[in-house]
Formats: C-alpha cells, structure tokens, sequence
C-alpha cells in the first residue's frame, strides 16, 4: 500500500485496487461510491441493482441476530451454474462437438440441504445432477433429486446397502452409475444387481499418471489411493467380460484432486484419460461417458495465476480446453463424442458465501516519542542508538537498520548482564521501535527498497482482535494455509492506515489470520482502517462457500455462526429467505457430551454451599443462577 499512500486523497479505485476486489471478485462483488462492498449476481446479460453487505449487515442486527454471521446468497450459486453449463455449451458449440455436458455436483463441497436443493432446483435447466461418496449422501440425493435426465454418480467404497439403494433408484428411473473405486467393487455389484433383476450402469475410477500441482495432489498420479491402475482395468473387463456384462460399462471416471491451478495438468489428465476411454471402446464396451471429476480451480487471491490459491484459467477456457482435448482424442481413433461430465464443487459454491464478522479490540503497535538529545548519563550504547536514529535519511536506511539491530542487540546484553536498568532498556526499545518507523516512512521513497526492508511493516503490525474463530468457520486458512480474501465492507473511501494481522477470539496462537492475499506473493498484514469510537468495524471473509461449513470443528467450544440465506431480486431489494441461529453454549456443552441438567444441579448446589457458609446471600444465589441460565442459552461468540 506504501506507493499507493502517497497519491493522496484515498478513493474507491485505491480501495478496489489494494483488496483486489475486481480480480477475485468474479464480477459479483464491488465497492459502491459510498465506500461499501456491495453484492450483485446479475452482472453481464441482465445487470442489476447491487446490494450493500452493510444493508444486510443492518438487516441482521435489527432482526436480533449477532456477528459472527455467514450469509449466503442463493443467487450466486445459481449465476455459477449457469456459467459453467453456459461455457460448456458454448465451448461444444464452437467446436462441433457432437456429444453434451452434463455436470454434477459433488454434495461433500457442501452438503448443506439448501445448497443441494438449490443446485437440483436451479439446475434442472441444464440436467444437472449430483455426485455422492457415501450412503448419507446418496440418500440426501435421492431426497432431493427429481430430474430423470440428470446422472447422479455414486463414488466411494460401497457396501451392500449402498449398492442396492443406488440399483433402486437406476429401477426407479434414475440415471445412477455406480463408479467401480477398487479392484473387489465389481463383483458385488454385479450379485447384487442380478438378485435385484436390474442392469447395472458401470463406470471405472481410473488412477492417472498425470499428477498435479496445488495443494491436493495425491488425489491424482500412480500414488493416489483410490481407483484402478491399468492392469486392474483390464481384469475388471475380463471379469465383466465372463459374466457376459461388458455392456454394462459405460463410463471412466478419474479425480485429479481439487483446486487444480495449472491448466497443463488439466489438460494432460483429459488427454490421458480419453485415451483409457477409446481403449475400452475398443475392448467392446459401450461406453458413453467420461467423467473428469473435480478440481475446477477458484481464484481465491485474483493473481490469475497457477499459485496454490490461484489458477491460470477462466472458466471458459477450462470448458474449451477440456473439450479441445477429449475431441482430439476420440477423433484421431474414430470414436463418438461421449457426454462429458465434470464434478466441479469448488467453483460452484465458494462464491456463495461470506464471513461477516466485527473487530473487537485492537493491540497497537505505539509509536513512542523519544527526547532529542539525551543526557551524558544515559549509557553510550543508548547514545550511539539515539545516533543512529537522529542521523536517519533516505540515503542511509540499510546502514542505519543494520546499526539499529546492532545497538538494540547490544543493549538487551548488557541488560541480561546487570549493566543497564529497566528504564534505560525501556528508553531504548523507545529509540529502536521509533526508529524502526521512521525507517518505513522513508523507504516508500525509495525506487528500490532493500531487501530486508520490504517486509518491514510486519514487524509493526496492529493486531486486530475478530469475534469469529478460525478453526469453525475457515478452517482450511488454518490447516492447510489457504488464501480467502478478507477486506472491510465498509469505509472503503478512506485511507486503510494501519497493518494488522487478525487474531481470532479462541486465544490460541494458530487462532489468527496473518496471510492474505496479493497480486504478487503473500501479503503478511492487511490493511486496516482505525477503529472509530462507538462504531462497529466490519470485516468479510469472501469465497468461504466450499468446504469450511463443515470441516469446521468447536476449537474452544466455539459452535456454528449465525446463517443468514439471502436472495438479491433485480430491483436491489433483497429477501431474507433464511436464518438459522448459530449454536448456544448449551448446544456446544451437549456435544462433547455434558450432561445439562445434572451441571444445572451442580450450580445450585454450588450455590447453596455458598449461601449455607454466608458468602453470597439467597437473593445472590437466584441471581448466579439466573446468569448462568443466561449464559447456557447464549451466542457462543462475543455479544454486545
Ligand atoms: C472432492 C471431489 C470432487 C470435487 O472437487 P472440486 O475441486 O471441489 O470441484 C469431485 N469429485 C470427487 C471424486 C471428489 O472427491
């Protein structure tokens, strides 16, 4: 931000440009002309009124809901299915492919019964169906699934159960493959489907050699844990081959693992596994379908590039390289186009939601004042660091830092040792820390900032103390360093003064956020606005939709936040079509298994003992009691 402080008066472009809201944003989110962030789903053909997050934010608080809350917005999971169906169709389209698209989705992402409703709802439109790894998610699939004509995949190690419930819904008229993921799957779907006088629809999990980079790799190359290597592949057509079922294999399938940032090992994947497919045409099965999985990357920090948290493709040219590469290969060896089916989550529903939370408290990081001359008593070390600080110009700043560290080294020595008093190490640190800042104002001037001078701010940085936690509601940004946009949703036509890293409220030291975001690299602190006297500060956590809602854990007994779903209509209004409150502290006690009413017992007896030996008065009693009721009931985060 240090060039960009210097232009002046601070304005929304500044804004848009240090939070890099147009680059992640995926053309739904901007800054208002008041300074907001606001939310619109209908950019491009049917633009329409966006809405202010600070008018929810105002909406929630009036209906009684308290930050932390997770909103979602339904008509953004609705704008990115029609994306990625409208750029599949418009890829095929281009290219004369002759075959279709058909997405599902993979309920793991995010498994709550809105977003499946939702995506059965909005989707049937495309036919879009539903992925499912587990005999839960196969029933919640079939709960909601109307759409004959959309597939629903049935991935994951299956017991009997769920390979008879998976053969009842192909009975019933669902189009359900189940996908074979280990070698001994086949068999047993085949006894089972005989028993039940039903032709099973047969795919293969296929292990690649194609391995990519980002944070999932293992799920693709020869290492990964599930699928068939080549050789089983073969002894799984023989075997089907045998019982005369060969007909039954109709798709491939493979999972290269997700947020896939590098459109290469995408397109080698495909290319690799079209090739298992035209083997198996020629194998004599009938084939029909390739199932590409996962791994449609988000642009979590808009550097459109292929870092972690990045990917070096848009939608569009996922959808036109896929179908690139699955034509090149079918047509080369005479083979139909098959309907391509891909299980895009990530990019699906990311967008859908945002983390609102407020700002509780801030650590600074003070500027001291320091005397400007000091007395011949004070210590020569001291002198020689008061030195360093006054002599201090644009032309001398590595010197200088680097004889800053040297005195301040000297200095906590000569402490350790019994040489200097507390107060004088004090008025040191004073000097040092004073001297640190004059450092980062100058070095801004500079064409060329040294070094071990670019990153000088975090050593200054405020903490700003946040009322979610990391661990219930971002849990990847903790566990495995993943970027999520996070920015004030407000006063964004004022200067962000401050750096500051953010502290969640659970108190432990992984409990925070000190990475964010940047075009280039890794930001180390973000920048803030000062908190005003009296008024909330409000910061979002943008694209959590995929994966946080329920990899979520209750660190410090910390429970689920608020959800609020909002619908935004054309005209700018917005609906509030759902609110579910987060956990109370009694709701998190029960799940670790405390007994609610026996711990109620406990209190009163408590309180009893301390009324029979005079400490509190019954009158006090009733009132301990009642706040400990009070307590039970409440928001497990910090209420106002
Ligand atoms: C997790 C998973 C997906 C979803 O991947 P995204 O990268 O979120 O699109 C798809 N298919 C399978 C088999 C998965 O395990």
């Amino acid at each position: 931000m240090n060039k960009v402080e210097l232009l002046g008066r601070w304005t929304r472009t500044k804004s848009e440009e240090i939070y890099g809201i147009k680059s992640w944003g995926g053309g739904y989110f901007s800054i208002s002309d008041k300074g907001e962030v606001m939310v619109d789903p209908f950019f491009g053909d049917q633009p329409g009124v966006p809405v202010s997050l600070m008018d929810i934010i105002s909406g929630v608080r009036e209906r009684g809901l308290d930050m932390p809350v997770l909103l979602r917005f339904e008509n953004l999971l609705d704008a990115q299915i029609s994306l990625l169906n409208d750029s599949f169709r418009k890829a095929m389209q281009e290219l004369n492919y002759c075959g279709s698209y058909q997405g599902v989705y993979p309920i793991k992402v995010n498994q709550q019964q809105q977003v499946v409703q939702e995506v059965t709802r909005f989707g049937q439109r495309y036919h879009h169906g539903l992925e499912v790894g587990s005999k839960p998610e196969l029933i919640a699939a079939l709960s909601e699934m109307k759409d004959k004509q959309a597939c629903l995949i049935c991935n994951g190690y299956k017991d009997e159960e769920f390979i008879d419930l998976g053969l009842y819904a192909l009975k019933m008229g669902f189009q359900c493959f189940f996908v074979v993921e280990f070698p001994g799957e086949v068999d047993l779907i085949l006894d089972r489907a005989e028993r039940l006088g039903v032709k099973p629809n047969i795919g293969v999990r296929i292990k690649l050699s194609s391995k990519a980079g980002g944070h999932w790799t293992e799920s693709g190359g020869d290492r990964s844990i599930f699928g068939l290597n080549m050789t089983q592949v073969i002894e799984m057509v023989d075997a089907l081959k045998e019982r005369k079922m060969l007909d039954s294999l109709k798709l491939v399938h493979y999972h290269l693992g997700s947020q896939v940032p590098n459109i290469r090992d995408i397109r080698a994947a495909v290319q690799e596994a079209a090739r298992v497919y035209v083997e198996l045409v020629k194998e004599g099965a009938p084939m029909g379908w390739l199932d590409l999985g996962g791994g449609l990357a988000v642009d979590y920090d808009g550097s459109k590039t292929n870092f972690s948290s990045s990917r070096n493709y848009s939608i569009q040219e996922y959808c036109a390289d896929v179908i690139e590469a699955v034509m090149t290969v079918m047509d080369n060896s005479s083979v139909d186009h098959p309907v391509v089916i891909t299980e895009s989550g990530r990019a699906l529903v990311a967008y859908y939601s945002v983390l609102l939370f407020n700002v509780l408290d801030v650590a600074e990081f003070e500027r001291y004042e320091i005397p400007g001359q000091l007395d011949e008593s004070v210590p020569e070390q001291i002198r020689n660091l008061h030195e360093v600080n006054s002599l201090l110009t644009q032309k001398n700043l590595q010197e200088c830092y680097n004889d800053a560290l040297y005195y301040r080294d000297n200095i906590r020595d000569m402490f350790n040792h019994g040489h200097i008093s507390l107060r004088e190490r004090s008025l040191a640190e004073k000097i040092f820390w004073n001297t640190i800042h004059k450092i980062i104002e100058l070095k801004v001037r500079l064409k060329r900032i040294p070094g071990d001078l670019v990153d000088l701010e975090n050593a200054i940085a405020d903490i700003y103390y946040c009322n979610f936690s990391v661990f219930q509601s971002i849990p990847d940004s903790w566990a495995i360093d993943q970027l999520f946009p996070v920015m004030p949703v407000h006063r964004l036509l004022e200067m962000p003064d401050h750096n500051a890293i953010l502290a969640d409220i659970t108190c432990d030291c992984d409990g925070k956020i000190d990475r964010f975001i940047d075009p280039h690299d890794v930001r180390r602190t973000l920048p803030v606005h000062a908190l005003k006297d009296n008024s909330d500060y409000y910061l979002g956590a943008f694209l959590v939709g995929a994966y946080q809602e329920t990899l979520g854990d209750l660190h410090n007994l910390f429970g689920d936040t608020n959800v609020v779903s909002v619908r935004i209509e054309t005209d700018g209004t917005f609906e509030i079509t759902g609110e579910i409150e987060g956990d109370s502290v009694e709701d998190v006690l029960s799940y670790v298994e405390y007994d609610l009413r026996a711990m109620r017992n406990e209190f009163r007896q408590t309180a009893e003992e301390a009324v029979r030996s005079g400490l509190i008065s019954p009158r006090e009693r009733r009132e301990v009691l009642s706040s400990i009721e009070d307590g039970l009931r409440g928001y497990t985060y910090y209420e106002r």
